[in-house]
């Protein structure tokens, strides 16, 4: 019996600490059968995507939500992310931003509120279909200890090669894999090549781009890009959000200044929401990190 319990709890563990950083999920897909906390509803039906090109109308309807009890992370949070547009979200630390891609994910089911794509309510569907719909380009890649062509290749394990390296060419990664030394049978992760963040987070976007999801997360990592790889970084994001319903979960202001929807989250609670400029205008809680964000890059 102890003998048992031991490994189950083990991977109940790592299932959380992957659930909690949104890291990799399709490596959480083989960890789910042994937690499954969210279960499909009996009547569960696949998720239909009106336009699968465009990507879902997406809609969270007075979302609240705690993990603990007696601590509320989201209070009563409503917006709409029109198909094909993308929002993005911003606030301080702890606010409740990765937990909103957390629940639409369904790693979490909210507590009161609903969350709807294409007017069908997330706990109505079958998780299988709505994380094949959603894309999530995750803060921290997690790379496998085999080549680089298979850690791409795991969005979609039936992609050819060809399909791979496209996928890597539009994620701005081809070249630098094509002067490796065994280009993309090289190894990678703890027994081969290890890979700046940068690098990491492009091959998470080809992965993403070989999985082609209709709608996709972008989990921003936190840490500073220089200004050369932040230019570039941008132009990829735009890329890649472009007529794809995006959620971006954003530290840089700089990188989503065209994002067609930027809502601000304060304690769990959206307290602006508008364009860069309509926010810029309003003189608030946006327009002041704003501000503080461009005396610190003159620093
Ligand atoms: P950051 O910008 O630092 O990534 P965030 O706005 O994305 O922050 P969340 O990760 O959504 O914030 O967390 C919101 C709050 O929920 C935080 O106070 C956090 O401590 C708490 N929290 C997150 N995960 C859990 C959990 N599994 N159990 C309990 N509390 C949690």
């Amino acid at each position: 019996m102890i003998q048992l319990y031991i490994p189950l709890n083990f991977l109940g563990v790592i299932y959380r600490e992957i659930k909690q950083s949104l890291t990799d999920m399709d490596r959480m897909f083989s960890l789910l059968n042994t937690e499954k906390e969210i279960a499909d509803s009996p009547n569960a039906h696949p998720l239909q995507i009106d336009n699968p090109s465009r990507g879902p109308d997406v809609r969270f309807e007075n979302v609240s939500f705690h993990y603990e009890s007696k601590r509320e992370i989201l209070r009563n949070v409503s917006f709409n992310i029109p198909a094909g547009t993308t929002t993005a979200v911003v606030g301080q630390s702890g606010a409740g931003k990765s937990t909103l891609a957390r629940l639409l994910f369904r790693f979490y089911d909210a507590q009161s509120g609903k969350i709807i794509i294409d007017g069908q309510n997330i706990q109505d569907v079958t998780q299988l279909s709505l994380r094949k719909a959603i894309g999530i380009v995750p803060q921290d890649t997690v790379l496998f200890n085999d080549t680089i062509g298979y850690n791409i290749a795991y969005g979609d394990p039936s992609a050819s090669f060809e399909e791979v390296q496209e996928a890597a060419r539009a994620a701005q990664i081809d070249s630098f894999i094509k002067h490796l030394p065994d280009a993309y049978q090289t190894q990678v992760g703890e027994r081969g090549l290890k890979l700046s963040g940068g690098e990491k987070q492009r091959v998470a976007i080809a992965r993403t781009l070989l999985k082609k999801p209709a709608m996709l997360i972008f989990d921003e990592a936190t840490s500073a890009l220089d200004s050369k790889t932040e230019r570039a970084f941008q132009e990829e994001l735009f890329n890649l959000a472009k007529n794809r319903t995006t959620l971006i979960i954003a530290h840089r202001l700089s990188t989503i200044i065209h994002a067609d929807q930027i809502l601000v989250m304060d304690h769990g609670q959206v307290v602006e929401r508008g364009t860069h400029l309509e926010l810029l205008a309003a003189k608030g809680k946006y327009a002041e990190m704003w501000q503080m964000q461009e005396r610190a890059g003159l620093d």
